[in-house]
């Protein structure tokens, strides 16, 4: 991720009001675009533009943020009055993610004193509405935030659409490496690679597993060892698996798998990948602790040929970088259906991250019965408790659907001395029974994103700039009007695309 990321912040006025009324705009302007830098949930630096006031600077200045890679998003905010036409050919020229701040720079009325000169300054209760009305004209995707600075709210949810963008902006350039194809006969991990690149940006490009063993078998032994020595300082390494232990060489090969796939995908510029244990040629093991590895440091995967799921774990991990929680490839597993205590235990045969967790992995080597490889080396650590978000994302043929769950991650009923690998344990809302019922009727994945570190709002907003299908089962669904939602998308998106 870039460095200089920012985002850019437009006053919108017009010449009637005079050179006095105009400094005074942008002054009071500056003032709350400096709340807002000021505000902790505000992760980019917010840059003021001069206040606009006519048709040709404000298509300029969309033009500008469209093809300023180092601009992540506009806001604006109509402080007088801006004849909204004059926003026309700006609106149509940009392509970036974009919020309307509906503010105002007092938040008292000056009950004893306002006069029309006081009037005519502070408008934006109508002049946000005539640029509002533009937007809903045009359908600009866009999210529009109410209230004042001194609201912390207003700082929160405008953070959160920057860090929204943030994901976005990494999904327009992302470039994804598949070693292998999806498993056999699976549908739900099948996609439109073409219409991903077009309605996301991201390129997903097959690569033989081949490709993959070759820079495998190419890791120097002094790397190895050295990576082995790291393993031993930061997890609870199994003491078969340490060095001079006698399963010590199934380690080393975990680590040249991890150095290997490291290799390659920087080579290539990938941020997320995908592999297969029906497809694993020269491979030793299925890659289980080096994508724990690469997942934890911010990489995107997806099992079994999952790409769709692995362009939304890095998507979310792009957006997420320096929050606090952690996000994980995840699979519905199995169910705890005692009446009352109804739970989901999310794992798979070895992917989950790391990020999920606060305990110490420990780093352990059991038998994998798929895949017809030697042991898998694996972490295995149990998620903590927390309220996540569960995202899964399917190819409905004429667009991608996202599905998303709120959930509240639990400990384990019981310790789970036999299970060897990763998990997470949690309670969806509304309820099981309605989660559940809710999401197979929307044909969401089994694999999906588990995200600590992210909210529903987060994801809403992505949706919004990505102009894409979110539906969410939460704590206010119910069946029925959720029935209904996914019939009305289901037309509202095949009309919204036109012919
Ligand atoms: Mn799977």
């Amino acid at each position: 991720m870039t460095t200089d990321q920012q985002v850019w912040f437009l006053t919108g006025s017009q010449h009637l009001y005079g050179p006095e009324v105009l400094e005074q705009v942008a002054e009071q302007s500056g003032v709350i675009v400096a709340a807002l830098n000021d505000a902790d949930g505000i992760r980019l630096p917010i840059v003021p533009k001069p206040v606009l006031t006519d048709a040709d600077a404000i298509r300029r200045v969309m033009i500008d943020a469209t093809s300023d890679d180092s601009c992540v998003g506009v806001i604006a905010w109509m402080h007088t009055f801006s004849p909204a036409k004059m926003w026309i050919s700006g609106f149509d020229a940009l392509r970036k993610p974009f919020l309307h701040l509906h503010t105002q720079a007092n938040r008292d009325l000056p009950w004893s004193s306002i006069d029309m000169d006081f009037m005519n300054l502070n408008q934006a209760a109508h002049g946000d509405r005539e640029f509002g009305f533009i937007q809903a004209r045009m359908g600009v995707p866009r999210k529009t935030v109410t209230g004042h600075v001194s609201d912390p709210s207003v700082a929160e949810r405008i953070g959160t659409w920057i860090t929204a963008a943030r994901g976005v902006t990494a999904l327009r350039t992302m470039k994804l490496a598949r070693f292998g194809d999806n498993m056999r006969n699976v549908a739900v991990t099948e996609g439109d690679k073409v219409e991903a690149e077009i309605r996301f940006g991201v390129s997903v490009n097959t690569y033989g597993v081949q490709d993959l063993a070759k820079v495998v078998g190419e890791q120097a032994d002094a790397d190895i060892d050295s990576l082995c020595a790291t393993y031993e300082d930061v997890y609870d390494v199994a003491p078969e698996l340490r060095r001079g232990a006698e399963r010590h060489e199934s380690l080393r090969y975990g680590a040249r798998i991890e150095l290997g796939l490291r290799a390659f995908l920087t080579e290539g510029g990938f941020t997320a990948f995908t592999t297969n244990f029906e497809d694993l040629g020269d491979l030793r093991q299925l890659p289980g602790l080096a994508v724990q590895r690469l997942m934890a440091d911010g990489y995107g995967f997806g099992g079994e040929g999952d790409w769709k799921t692995s362009v939304m774990l890095r998507t979310l991990k792009a957006a997420s970088e320096g929050l606090p929680g952690g996000t994980s490839f995840m699979e519905d597993y199995t169910y705890n259906l005692t009446p009352g205590n109804e739970k989901i235990l999310g794992a798979h045969m070895l992917e989950v991250c790391p990020s999920i967790t606060t305990e110490t992995p420990r780093l352990e080597i059991h038998p994998l019965g798929i895949g017809n490889r030697e042991d898998p080396v694996r972490l295995v650590f149990t998620a903590d408790p927390g309220p996540a978000v569960v995202l899964g994302i399917n190819d409905m043929g004429d667009r991608f659907r996202l599905v998303a769950n709120e959930v509240t991650v639990v400990n384990p009923d019981e310790p789970l001395p036999s299970l060897p690998v990763a998990r997470a344990v949690w309670i969806p809302e509304p309820n099981l029974r309605t989660s559940s019922e809710a999401w197979i009727t929307a044909g969401g994945p089994h694999h999906t994103v588990l995200t600590k570190a992210l909210t529903t709002e987060h994801l809403w907003d992505m949706a919004e700039m990505l102009e894409n299908e979110l539906v969410v089962i939460d704590a206010n669904t119910e069946l029925r009007q959720f029935i209904r939602e996914l019939r009305w998308n289901a037309a509202y998106y095949r009309l919204a695309r036109g012919l």
